[in-house]
C-alpha cells in the first residue's frame, strides 16, 4: 500500500539533489534519501549526501550500483579517461553514463515501494545541461509508465527543476530558505571540490556562471 505523504529522493550531495531533498521536504511529511555510487571520480560524494540529510533530520540510504560503470566507458567513471570540457557537436559529452537515470529510477523505486513510498524525486533538467537524453522529460515520463506497469503500482516521478536553468535551481534554493546551505555544503564538482569548487570543469562553470547570474538579477528571479 502506497501512501501519498512520503516521497524517496534521489541524492547525489550535488546542488540539483540537495535543492531537491529539501524542495521534497516542504511538499511531504516524510522524506528519505536515496544515494547511489556507480563508481564515480569522488568517493567523498557519499559522505557528503550523508552530511547533508542528517542535518536535514532525514533517513540516508546507500545502494552500490558500481556494476553500471563496468558496462560501458564514459570518464565519470574511468579515471583514466580525459573529460570532455564541451559538449560535442550533435551528441553528448562522455560524462554520459548510458542507462544511468534508467537504473537509477528503478532501483529507486523497487525500494521506495519497500517503504511504501509512491513519490520519487529526481533532480534531472533538459534546460541548461549537456543534454543527456535521459535527462529528458519524455524519458521520465515514459520511465514513469513503465515502472508503474513494471510493479502493478501509481509511482509519480516528480523533477522539479526539468524546465529551470542554473540561475533558476539557485532561486529555488533561496525561496526554500537553504540557498546558504547549498552553496556551502553541496559537492558539484568533477574535482571533487566542495561548495564552489574547482571553477574550470564543466560542472563549476555552470553551477557558478548560474550562481552569479541569479545574485546579480535577483529580482527578475522573485516569484
Ligand atoms: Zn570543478
Amino acid at each position: 500500500m502506497q501512501n501519498n505523504e512520503s516521497a524517496l529522493v534521489l541524492h547525489s550531495g550535488g546542488q540539483d539533489s540537495t535543492t531537491c531533498l529539501f524542495w521534497a521536504l516542504k511538499h511531504f511529511k516524510e522524506v528519505r534519501t536515496l544515494c547511489i555510487t556507480y563508481g564515480q571520480r569522488h568517493s567523498q560524494e557519499v559522505e557528503i549526501a550523508q552530511k547533508i540529510a542528517r542535518d536535514a533530520g532525514v533517513p540516508f540510504q546507500v545502494l552500490d550500483a558500481t556494476v553500471i560503470s563496468h558496462l560501458a566507458e564514459n570518464s565519470l567513471t574511468h579515471h583514466d579517461m580525459v573529460m570532455d570540457q564541451d559538449k560535442p557537436q550533435d551528441s553528448y559529452p562522455n560524462t554520459f553514463v548510458p542507462g544511468r537515470n534508467l537504473f537509477f529510477l528503478t532501483f529507486a523505486s523497487v525500494i521506495a515501494r519497500s517503504y511504501g513510498i509512491r513519490n520519487l524525486v529526481t533532480g534531472v533538467s533538459q534546460a541548461d545541461y549537456s543534454g543527456y537524453p535521459d535527462c529528458r522529460d519524455t524519458f521520465i515520463r515514459s520511465a514513469n509508465v513503465t515502472l508503474n506497469l513494471a510493479m502493478d503500482e501509481q509511482f509519480i516521478i516528480h523533477t522539479p527543476l526539468m524546465w529551470l536553468n542554473k540561475a533558476q535551481t539557485w532561486a529555488l534554493a533561496d525561496q526554500l530558505g537553504v540557498l546558504e546551505i547549498v552553496k556551502n555544503n553541496t559537492l558539484t564538482c568533477y574535482n571533487g571540490i566542495v561548495a564552489e569548487g574547482c571553477g574550470s570543469c564543466p560542472a563549476c562553470k555552470l553551477r557558478n556562471a548560474g550562481l552569479e547570474e541569479y545574485e546579480k538579477n535577483k529580482n527578475k528571479y522573485q516569484a
